[in-house]
Formats: structure tokens, C-alpha cells, sequence
């Protein structure tokens, strides 16, 4: 299904022209607008899907087999000496475009980018009940 109000949707589809690196039946990948770092590129299923919860196991399983193949050419061809994967579901995570998307960011020596979490602290006891909570 596509989603008529979906900026994606329609870049996916060819709708509306990208700078486009790879396309197939049911993917395209392409140039983020706002790119963090040279080479930022995102992972677009032709289908609307808002984010990984509606996103199916197939189609989930599809997109790392491609990122997998995207990543390897960007470290060849970019020469880029790391690469963030970088997925985000949900306002509170950061996702401002309601498609799934795959964020693949390269990474380079001094490229001034920053991706990442303050570190908690748990003990023991709280591991182990958070572990319950998600598993039990
Ligand atoms: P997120 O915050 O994970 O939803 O990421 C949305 C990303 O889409 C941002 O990195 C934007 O720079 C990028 N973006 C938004 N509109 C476009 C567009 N028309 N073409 C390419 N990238 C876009
Ligand atoms: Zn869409």
C-alpha cells in the first residue's frame, strides 16, 4: 500500500526525483537532503510502512541484506572507515518522516558527527527485573 500524503511514498516510487543510488521491485536507496555526514543515504521500501513495528519480517530481513551490499560499496567506493546504521521509530526516537527508513551513514577521521547515548548505570537486581520485564 502507498500513502498519498507520504513524501516517501512518492520518492520511492519515482514520483517525486531523488538522488537515487539503488533501485529494485520493492526498495530504493537514497541521498539524505540533510546528509550528516558525505554519503548518508537512506533505505526506502516502495511500500508505506510507518515505522519497524508495521514493517514485516520479510521485508525487515530484505532491508539489512541491502544495507549489508550498500555498506560495502560506500566503504569501497567512499572510502569511509566506519558506517552508522541508524533507524528511527517513533517522535520520541527522532523520527520526523513517518516511512520506514534506513539511515547508512558513513563515518570519517574528524567528520564532526556524533552518534550515540549517555552510558547508565544498573545493578544487578534491576538487569535482571528489566530482563523479566521483556522476556519473563
Ligand atoms: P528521521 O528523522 O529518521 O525520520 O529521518 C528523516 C530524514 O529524511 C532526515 O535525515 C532528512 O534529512 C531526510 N529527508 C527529509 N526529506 C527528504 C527528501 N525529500 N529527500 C531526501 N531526504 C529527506
Ligand atoms: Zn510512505
Amino acid at each position: 500500500m502507498k500513502d498519498t500524503n507520504c513524501i516517501f511514498c512518492k520518492i520511492a516510487n519515482g514520483e517525486i526525483p531523488s538522488k537515487t543510488l539503488y533501485e529494485d521491485d520493492n526498495f530504493r536507496v537514497i541521498l539524505d537532503l540533510g546528509p550528516a555526514t558525505k554519503g548518508h543515504a537512506l533505505i526506502l521500501p516502495k511500500e508505506h510502512y510507518a515505522n519497524l513495528h508495521e514493517l514485516p519480517e520479510e521485508t525487515a530481513g530484505e532491508v539489512m541484506k541491502l544495507a549489508k551490499r550498500m555498506a560495502d560499496r560506500m566503504k569501497e567506493r567512499l572510502g569511509c572507515e566506519g558506517l552508522n546504521l541508524v533507524q528511527n521509530n517513533g517522535d520520541l526516537a527522532g523520527q520526523t518522516v513517518f516511512h520506514f527508513h534506513m539511515h547508512m551513514i558513513p563515518r570519517y577521521q574528524a567528520d564532526g558527527q556524533k552518534i550515540g547515548w549517555r552510558p547508565g548505570e544498573l545493578t544487578e537486581e534491576e538487569l535482571e527485573e528489566i530482563k523479566n520485564t521483556i522476556v519473563g
